[in-house]
């Protein structure tokens, strides 16, 4: 099977400057067929319709929330009418929130876990038993730097724990899918500019915040993306359980 053969879903790929939306590009110029799932609908199917219009590949843009098992089944049910078979699935749909500990309540701390961690277990529960299946598969999550270094860019308590729930919700996938050809990653980016903290990170927060990055900037959608894409290939076979960070150096460990 090659790429062209193979359905890679991106979760959380409508926003304009976000992960998701240069990830489907990078997969798509390396010939697989492209399905953007996302809450905003209409966001989605532009995303699609740019991917394929610059690629010349199959894309799909489809209404979705990760949070709802309805939402995630309707929209892999019309991948399965539609599309190739998935070989890949990004769990890039994802929220934070910089609220303090001291201050973080109940419900938003669900919020968060609900789309992080429950939001990747609903949809990766929904696809991997077809990669099984298969024989092939590749699943990539998107962890973060604050779950390793407990924090310290712009999210809250909450946030890297659910990102740190990521990390172990893939290795011990990893583990279980191995021998079923199915590889399970993460990537762990540190400042990436997109516009997930809603602009409110600037000035001198900034300021600090490159002064402890050694490549001495953000870090761009494409640096994320590349990586995703390399796990993604037939060729990363070997490559399962593995965080990868994509970081500057921000966080050297
Ligand atoms: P973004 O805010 O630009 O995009 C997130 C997308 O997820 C949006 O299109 C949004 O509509 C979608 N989404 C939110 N809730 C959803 C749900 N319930 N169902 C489906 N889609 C949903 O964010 P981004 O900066 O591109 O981040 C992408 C991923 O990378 C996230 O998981 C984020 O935590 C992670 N990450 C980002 C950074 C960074 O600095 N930007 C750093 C580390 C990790």
């Amino acid at each position: 099977m090659t790429a062209k053969e193979k359905t890679a879903v991106v979760t959380g790929a409508a926003s304009k400057r976000g992960i998701g939306r240069a990830t489907a590009h990078a997969l798509a110029a390396a010939g697989w067929t492209v399905a953007v799932l996302d809450l905003d609908e209409a966001g989605a199917k532009a995303a699609a319709d740019e991917v394929a219009a610059a690629h010349g590949i199959p894309a799909f843009g489809l209404a979705c929330d990760v949070t709802d098992e309805t939402s995630v089944a309707t929209a892999l049910d019309t991948l399965a009418a539609d599309a190739p078979p998935i070989g890949a699935l990004v769990n890039n749909a994802g929220i934070t929130s910089p609220t303090p500990f001291l201050e973080v309540d109940a419900a938003e701390w669900d919020r968060i876990f609900a789309v992080n961690v429950r939001g990747a277990f609903t949809i990766t529960r929904a696809v991997a038993p077809g990669m099984a299946e298969r024989g092939f598969g590749r699943i990539v999550f998107l962890s973060s730097v604050s779950a390793e270094r407990g924090g310290g860019v712009f999210g809250g308590v909450a946030y890297s724990a659910a990102k740190a729930g990521q990390l172990g919700f893939a290795r011990a996938l990893a583990r279980e899918l191995g021998p079923r050809g199915v590889t399970v990653n993460s990537v762990a980016p540190g400042l990436i500019d997109t516009d997930i903290t809603g602009g409110v990170l600037e000035g001198e927060r900034k300021a600090a915040l490159l002064a402890g990055i050694p490549v001495g900037r953000t870090g761009r959608t494409s640096d994320v993306a590349d990586l995703i894409t390399y796990l993604c290939r037939e060729e990363s076979g070997y490559i399962t359980g593995a965080t990868y960070d994509v970081n500057g150096g921000s966080h050297i460990h």
